[in-house]
């Protein structure tokens, strides 16, 4: 697989569940934690996203705050 300087990592909304995207910047550092709306439902997820040495990308989706 070929290291990309930008790539796309899906997640499923906190919320409702439906499949978002992201866009990963590795120059953000190795552990990247910020809020993006989901497009379906407009809610905030916590996103928190690693990189781990081989380039992998981990992302974890969680509610900001309790609806
Ligand atoms: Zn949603």
């Amino acid at each position: 697989m070929i290291a990309r300087r930008m790539r796309r990592v899906t997640y499923s909304c906190a919320f409702c569940g439906e499949d978002n995207e992201v866009f990963v910047d590795p120059s953000g550092g190795r552990r990247q934690v910020f809020t993006e709306d989901c497009t379906v439902c407009c809610r905030p997820n916590l996103i928190t996203l690693t990189i781990e040495d081989d380039g992998e990308v981990l992302l974890d989706a969680a509610q900001e705050y309790e609806a």
